[in-house]
């Protein structure tokens, strides 16, 4: 038997508390004199023999203080990967030979492509869907292994009705999976709507800086937890300590990130939904992430998102700092989606400066 029994460990914490707490709470070291309040880097490629963990593919105690927290906040048990497609891969596995996945036709492209590459190869068959047909992934559901819910969707930012869907899709015995990367535990708690597993690209809004690619998938029963943190053993998709470190520490904030991002993403809905040169603005309601199109289409959008000088040009979201990007600029990106359109992932500068800039960005369209 080899690496550890994560049934073992103690559950300090009682699930009542609320997610901003269990965010800085969980994932701790034991309240012994002189142990740090954090769990530290645990540099180890391989461990003295006779103990759990064995060898560095297995486990490693700074990956599993980040699945602690990340388990306690999705309600199920985490296992960490080396980024959001490792656990997606690692999720995917899950389906049986040759059965179809239904997928939003707009879930992240990197998403998509993993599932079109697998359909290739001939392991399974994608059902694409547009979600903005009600019911569109639970119609497409019949003999399907698994249906993968992403809401809000990446980038055009649809949102399915969790609950509704993961219940239909059970009926028709697929299993039930939330890339949960947009909303975070915070908005939105899949296992609690009956989804069996949850995915994030923790490379996101929970590690938060933008400083390292990290996975997670949650399951919410240990059959499923077992398969995954196999399919890590074998398949070796396994994070860094730092990467791990760093994730978690991201973590401790992500209530103050999320509510201040938020906020002024909200703001600048208002604002940009009440200026001349933008023609489009989505924004779910909720999330630090948005869109929209200058009334200029992709020309324009390309001399924009080229013209801050507090926005970032740069691609993933999440991360303290606001970013931008014509999202056409990527080969892969589907043809439904604008020419022009613009994601925009809100961070938690000042708001006053944050407009500032986007305006004068607005005046190059
Ligand atoms: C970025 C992203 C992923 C992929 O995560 P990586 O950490 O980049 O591998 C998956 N899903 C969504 C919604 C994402 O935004």
């Amino acid at each position: 038997m080899v690496g550890m029994a994560r049934s073992d460990h103690p559950q300090h914490l009682s699930s009542s508390l609320t997610p901003e707490t269990l965010a800085v709470a969980a994932g701790r070291p034991d309240r012994t004199p002189d142990s740090p309040l954090n769990v530290p880097i645990t540099p180890a490629s391989t461990y003295v023999a006779g103990g759990s963990l064995e060898y560095g593919r297995y486990g490693n105690p700074t990956w599993e203080a980040f699945e602690d927290v990340v388990g306690a906040l999705e309600g199920g048990r985490a296992v960490m990967y080396a980024s959001g497609l490792a656990a997606a891969a690692a999720v995917l596995s899950l389906v049986p030979s040759g059965r179809a996945v239904v997928v939003p036709r707009h879930a992240y492209n990197g998403t998509v492509a993993l599932l079109r590459d697998a359909a290739r190869r001939g392991h399974l068959e994608v059902r694409e869907v547009d979600v903005t047909q009600p019911r569109a992934l639970v119609d497409a559901a019949d003999d399907a292994a698994m249906v993968w819910i992403e809401s809000p969707t990446n980038p055009a930012l649809e949102v399915v009705d969790v609950a509704e869907t993961a219940a239909a899709a059970r009926t028709r015995g697929a299993l039930v999976v939330v890339d949960n990367t947009f909303a975070t535990p915070l908005v939105q708690q899949p296992l609690a709507l009956g989804a069996d597993v949850v995915v994030h690209s923790a490379t996101k809004l929970l590690a938060g800086h933008s400083d390292a690619l990290a996975g997670v998938a949650v399951a919410a029963d240990d059959a499923t937890y077992e398969l995954l943190e196999t399919y890590r053993r074998l398949h070796g998709a396994t994070p860094g300590a730092l990467e791990a470190y760093l994730a978690t520490r991201g973590l401790r904030t992500l209530a103050v990130r999320f509510e201040r991002a938020q906020d002024n993403a909200r703001r600048l809905v208002e604002r940009l939904a009440a200026h001349p040169e933008v023609a489009d603005v989505r924004y779910p309601g909720f999330g630090t992430v948005l869109t929209f199109e200058p009334v200029g289409g992709g020309v324009a959008a390309h001399r924009v998102t080229t013209a801050s000088r507090l926005v970032v040009c740069a691609t993933s979201l999440g991360g303290v700092e606001t970013t931008w990007e014509r999202r056409r600029r990527w080969e892969g990106e589907p043809h439904t989606i604008p020419e022009g359109l613009v994601r925009v992932s809100v961070g938690i500068e000042g708001f006053a400066d944050l407009w500032a800039d986007v305006e004068q960005a607005l005046a190059h369209a």
